[in-house]
C-alpha cells in the first residue's frame, strides 16, 4: 500500500470512529406505545389542582401536566387561583409545569407576534420559582394556528396540546386519541374534554382509544372551577375518574413524557394531514351510511 492509500483509509477510519461515537447523541430511541396511556392535562391555574387534585395524584402515584396562565383574575383572585409558590410545589413533587402564556390569548392568524412575549412572561415567572423552562403548551381556549408553529418550536415547546376541534364539536367533550409519529406534536388532540355533565361513562369512551399505539390526551380545568362552570367537573365526580383509572390499571403520565414514544423534531411536512385524514373518513363514512339508508 503506497502512502497515499494509507492516508486516505486513515482519513475513512476517523470518519467511521467520529460517526460511531456521536450519532447515538443525536438519535433517540423511542419504545412502542403500550395500550392504556393516558396523558393527563390541568388548564387555568385553578386553586382546585393544588387542593384537590394534588393529593389524589400523589395518592396514586399519576403524572401530570398543568397548564400555567396568569389571565382570567389570577394575580388578585387567591380563593380561586394558585399562587406561583403552590405551582413551584407542583414542580417540586414532579409534577409537569406547561405554558398556557401569560394573558390566556386565543391564538388566530391576526396575533401570533403576540405569542413569543406571552410565552416569555411564564418562562420568567418559572425562573423566578425555581420551575425549569416549560416545554410543553396548551392553545389557550384550544384555538390553534399553524401560523404560530414557529414561534412555539423556537420558544422550546416540544409538544403542544390542543381541543377535540376540528374532529369533534366543542359541545360533545370529546376529542380523538394522539397518535405519535403521525399527528404533528404541537397540535396533539385531546381525547376527552372534561365537562359538569360528564360521567363515567364520558371517560370510559375517552379513554377506551389508548390502545393500539394511540394515546388518550385527558384535558381537565377546576375540579371544582368556579370561575369557569362550563367546564367544571366536581370534586366527587374528579375522584371517582382518579380512582377508575388507577383500579384499571392505566399508566397516567405528564404530556413531556410522551417523548419516550415520538421524537418530537421529526414532524409531519404538513401539518394538519392527520386531521385531513381524519375529517375525510368522517366524510366518507357520512356518505356510506347515508347510501345505505336509502330505499
Ligand atoms: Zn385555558
Amino acid at each position: 500500500m503506497n502512502k497515499r492509500w494509507r492516508r486516505l483509509l486513515a482519513t475513512v477510519c476517523w470518519y467511521v470512529l467520529i460517526l460511531v461515537a456521536f450519532v447515538p447523541l443525536f438519535a433517540t430511541a423511542t419504545e412502542p406505545v403500550p395500550d392504556k396511556v393516558i396523558v393527563l392535562t390541568f388548564d387555568d391555574s385553578v386553586a382546585s389542582h393544588y387542593t384537590v387534585a394534588r393529593p389524589l395524584l400523589k395518592r396514586y402515584g399519576f403524572g401530570a401536566t398543568f397548564f400555567i396562565t396568569e389571565g382570567f383574575s389570577f394575580r388578585t383572585n387567591k380563593k380561586d387561583y394558585m399562587t406561583w409558590e403552590q405551582i413551584a410545589e407542583l414542580h417540586r413533587d414532579g409534577f409537569e409545569i406547561g405554558n398556557h402564556t401569560r394573558d390566556h390569548l386565543g391564538i388566530n392568524i391576526h396575533n401570533t407576534v403576540r405569542l413569543k412575549e406571552q410565552l416569555d412572561a411564564i418562562n420568567d415567572r418559572c425562573r423566578e420559582h425555581g420551575i425549569p423552562t416549560p416545554v410543553t403548551f396548551a392553545w389557550p381556549g384550544n384555538a390553534f394556528h399553524t401560523n404560530a408553529l414557529p414561534v412555539l418550536q423556537t420558544a422550546g415547546i416540544r409538544f403542544a396540546r390542543r381541543g377535540g376541534e376540528p374532529e369533534v364539536p366543542y359541545q360533545k367533550g370529546g376529542g380523538v386519541a394522539y397518535e405519535p409519529g403521525a399527528d404533528h406534536p404541537l397540535l396533539i388532540p385531546t381525547a376527552g374534554d372534561a365537562r359538569p355533565n360528564w360521567t363515567l361513562e364520558n371517560l370510559k369512551q375517552a379513554t377506551a382509544m389508548a390502545r393500539n399505539g394511540r394515546i388518550a390526551v385527558l384535558q381537565f380545568h377546576g375540579v371544582p372551577d368556579h370561575e369557569h362552570p362550563w367546564v367544571n367537573t366536581p370534586k366527587e365526580r374528579f375522584e371517582e375518574y382518579m380512582a377508575w383509572l388507577h383500579a384499571e390499571g392505566y399508566k397516567v403520565i405528564a404530556l413531556r413524557d410522551v417523548a419516550r414514544y415520538t421524537d418530537p423534531r421529526f414532524t409531519p411536512a404538513n401539518p394538519l394531514q392527520a386531521i385531513q385524514r381524519r375529517l375525510q373518513a368522517q366524510a366518507s363514512n357520512t356518505s356510506s351510511n347515508a347510501q345505505a339508508k336509502q330505499p
